[in-house]
C-alpha cells in the first residue's frame, strides 16, 4: 500500500491506475479519521471486495469539531493505522496534512439545511458544515465511483446524502453496518479514552436502544415511551443523555407515533467523551 500526501500525488496514482486497466476501473474511497478499529477495517473491507481500486482518506479534519479539547484528546497512530489498512486490503492510503486540505485563504463552507440541524447538528455547532466541507473536498480531490460509509454515524450518511443529492456528485454512497464490540459497545476511536469502570457503563447505550427495539416489537409505538425506556436503562448506569431521539432515518424529522422504519438515535456523555449509537427499528 502507497502513502500519498498531496493531491496531485492522489490523482497521479488514481490516473495511473485507471490508464493501466484493461477495463473502467472501480475506485472505492473510504473517509476516516484514523485511530483504526473493527469498524474502519469493515469499510475497508467492504470497498476491497466491490471495487478495484481502494483508497483510505486519513485526516483528522479540525473543522468538525467543535471541542477544542476533543480535537487535541483524539487518538492518532499513522503507522498502525498503515498496517490495519494494507492487511485490509487498501491501495491507497491518502494522509494529508492541514495545509493541503485548507490552503491559506481558505474561504468555501458547505451548509445542509434541515438534516444537518438537529441531533448532532443542534448540539455540535458546525460540526457538519466541516463534515459535509471535507467530504465534497475529498470527493473532488479523489473522484471515487464509490464512497464507502458506516451506520454508526447515520446523521453524517443523511447529511453527506443531502449533499451529493443537491450538488449533483457523481458518486454512490455505500453504507456499511456498525460494528460492535461482544458486549454491545459500537466500536469508535474514541472508545480507548474510557477508563474500565467507563467503559464498562457504556454498555448501557447498546442495551438502551436493544430495549427499545424489544419494546417496539411487543407493539410499543409512541417516540415518548421509547425515550423513557432508553432514559431508566442509562439511569440504572449513572448516565443522563445528551438527547434520545425517534427519527425518520433519511430525513431526521421527528417521530411521534411509529408507523414505519425510525431510527432511534442516542449521544451520551461517558467520562471524558460523548458517545452516540443508534439503531434502527420497525413496527
Ligand atoms: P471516523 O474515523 O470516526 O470519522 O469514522 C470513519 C468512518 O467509519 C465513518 O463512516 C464511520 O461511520 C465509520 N465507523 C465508525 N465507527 C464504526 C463502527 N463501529 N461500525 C461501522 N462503521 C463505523
Amino acid at each position: 500500500m502507497e502513502i500519498v500526501r498531496d493531491v496531485a500525488g492522489v490523482r497521479a496514482a488514481i490516473a495511473e491506475a485507471r490508464a493501466a486497466a484493461s477495463s473502467p476501473l472501480r475506485v472505492g474511497l473510504v473517509p476516516t479519521m484514523g485511530a483504526f478499529h473493527g469498524g474502519h477495517l469493515s469499510l475497508i473491507r467492504a470497498a476491497r471486495t466491490s471495487c478495484d481500486l481502494v483508497v483510505v482518506w486519513l485526516f483528522v479534519n479540525p473543522t468538525q469539531f467543535n471541542d477544542a479539547a476533543d480535537l487535541t484528546g483524539y487518538p492518532r497512530d499513522e503507522a498502525r493505522d498503515a498496517e490495519l489498512a494494507t492487511a485490509a486490503g487498501a491501495d491507497l492510503l491518502f494522509a494529508p496534512e492541514v495545509a493541503e486540505v485548507y490552503p491559506d485563504g481558505y474561504a468555501t463552507t458547505i451548509t445542509v439545511s434541515g438534516v444537518a440541524d438537529v441531533l448532532e447538528g443542534s448540539h455540535r455547532p458546525g460540526h457538519f458544515a466541516g463534515v459535509a466541507t471535507v467530504v465534497a473536498k475529498m470527493l473532488n480531490m479523489v473522484q471515487p465511483d464509490v464512497a464507502f460509509f458506516g451506520a454508526k454515524d447515520a446523521q453524517q450518511v443523511a447529511v453527506v446524502r443531502r449533499m451529493i443529492t443537491d450538488l449533483n456528485l457523481a458518486v454512490v454512497v455505500e453504507v456499511c453496518p456498525t460494528v460492535r464490540e461482544p458486549d454491545g459497545l459500537a466500536m469508535s476511536s474514541r472508545n480507548v479514552r474510557l477508563d474500565p469502570d467507563q467503559r464498562r457503563r457504556a454498555t448501557a447505550l447498546s442495551r438502551a436502544l436493544s430495549a427499545a427495539k424489544a419494546a417496539v416489537d411487543q407493539g410499543e409505538r409512541s417516540a415518548t415511551s421509547l425515550t423513557a425506556i432508553i432514559d431508566a436503562v442509562l439511569a440504572a448506569d449513572g448516565l443522563t443523555a445528551e438527547y434520545i431521539a425517534v427519527v425518520d432515518p433519511s430525513t431526521f424529522a421527528p417521530i411521534d407515533e411509529l408507523d414505519g422504519p425510525a431510527l432511534v438515535a442516542l449521544a451520551v456523555p461517558v467520562g471524558p467523551v460523548r458517545l452516540i449509537d443508534n439503531l434502527e427499528v420497525a413496527p
